[in-house]
């Protein structure tokens, strides 16, 4: 068993670390979640250091990497913000989608642009009436001609208004049959004509921002059908794998971000005359915060380190998904506790790991539908 990094993985790890010291120092990513205002200069770094490049083959401009590299790329970026982590691996999902389903001429055209940081991707499934249940989903496009006319709403709609986003847009082509044969993926420009954004006010995630999408009459070129009519649902379970662990990285990424303050906080906070994390109380904490992450890592890594060498691992990265989100939620809590007062202050990092935390088991799929799936697996048959 080999728990170890390449030289390359670990000369990236130190890249990234770096990279994020210098462009997303902790007022940088204050500012931008108090002003709710997208990351822009973060992106372009991202782009220029030739992250958004990294796991795509090198035939398309990219590096060649492995999922395992993208887990240590997010699991850095996350290490600062799980709000910034965002505008790195929701880019990346959808360019892998793009990858596996989309044309030769649709690759070479969109590849490029989202590796130079000309074009972003969001990804925009869930609706107000389908959020678990996505065959309950209402939008949908109908053919006019050569063209598509998209009518609808969707919700929760993650980086949506970006500057030069393309929405990766499920809606149904196929309303009459199951959602596994009648979903389609389009990609449309945020500012198409006939579509309206509208910024939720959401408690955490805010710089990168949270979106409902009004569609009346968008017409979209039928060169934005990505995978082909009716086979969105192939182009989503494509990408399933790939997108839970790199969040699950994230999470793994944000609670090791939470652990380092806490204990921090621990060593310089002094009440008694003695610092805080001279107290058992606090000490065991700490070492129960630093213990918990530990064992999320190990199975992010070894869920990645599986789909990563061609394993079907949707058991261990559903679990990962789970664990590790609802460790960040946990970690995240007891954090604040160590902080005291200070922790529950907007002007104190920690305030911004408790309300970022609480969306990573509802996002990405809840930790109740990870379960079923888990459950689903052994065998057990949920009504
Ligand atoms: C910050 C944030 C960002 C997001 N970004 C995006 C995005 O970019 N694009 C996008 O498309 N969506 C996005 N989402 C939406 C997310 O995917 C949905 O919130 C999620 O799928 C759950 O849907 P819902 O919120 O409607 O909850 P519901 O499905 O209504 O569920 C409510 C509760 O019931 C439980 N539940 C539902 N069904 C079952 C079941 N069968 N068994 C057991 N329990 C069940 C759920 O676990 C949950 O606890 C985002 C959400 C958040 C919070």
């Amino acid at each position: 068993m080999d728990f170890g990094f390449t030289d390359e993985q670990n000369l990236l790890r130190e890249s990234v670390r770096r990279l994020m010291q210098k462009h997303a120092p902790p007022e940088y990513v204050r500012q931008h979640d108090r002003e709710r205002t997208y990351p822009e200069e973060l992106f372009q770094a991202c782009a220029a250091a030739g992250l958004l490049a990294l796991p795509f083959p090198e035939d398309y401009g990219g590096a060649g990497g492995s999922l395992l590299d993208m887990t240590i790329v997010a699991e850095e970026i996350a290490r600062v913000s799980a709000d910034l982590v965002m505008a790195y691996t929701g880019n990346i999902f959808c360019g892998l989608n793009l990858l596996r389903k989309g044309t030769e001429e649709q690759k070479r055209c969109w590849l490029p642009k989202l590796f130079a940081g000309e074009i972003k991707f969001s990804i925009s499934m869930s609706e107000p009436d389908a959020g678990s249940d996505i065959g309950a989903m209402r939008t949908t496009a109908v053919r006019d001609g050569n063209e598509w006319i998209i009518n609808g709403q969707k919700i929760w709609a993650s980086m949506a208004g970006a500057k030069n986003n393309v929405i990766n847009l499920y809606v149904k082509t196929d309303p009459g049959a199951h959602y596994r044969q009648g979903l389609s993926l389009f990609l449309v420009d945020s500012d198409a004509p006939g579509l309206t954004l509208r910024k939720l006010d959401m408690l955490g995630r805010r710089a990168t921002g949270t979106y409902e999408l009004t569609f009346d009459r968008v017409r979209v070129p039928p060169d934005r059908l990505v995978g082909g009519e009716n086979k969105g649902w192939d182009v989503v379970m494509s990408g399933l794998q790939v997108e839970r662990a790199t969040s699950s990285a994230g999470n793994v990424g944000a609670a090791q971000g939470v652990v380092d303050l806490a204990v921090q906080y621990a060593k310089e906070r002094k009440q008694f005359g003695r610092a805080i994390g001279a107290n058992q109380a606090i000490a065991h904490m700490l070492a129960d915060m630093a213990t918990e992450v530990e064992a999320a890592r190990t199975l992010m890594w070894r869920a990645a380190w599986l789909a990563s060498n061609g394993h079907d691992a949707l058991r261990e990265i559903s679990m990962a998904k789970l664990f590790t989100s609802e460790t960040y939620v946990k970690v995240a809590n007891l954090g604040m506790q160590v902080f005291g007062a200070f922790g529950y202050c907007a002007e104190f990092d920690m305030e911004r790991h408790y309300r970022d935390a609480r969306a990573a088991t509802i996002a990405a799929g809840t930790s109740q539908i990870q379960r079923n799936l888990i459950a689903n697996l052994m065998g057990l048959k949920l009504q």
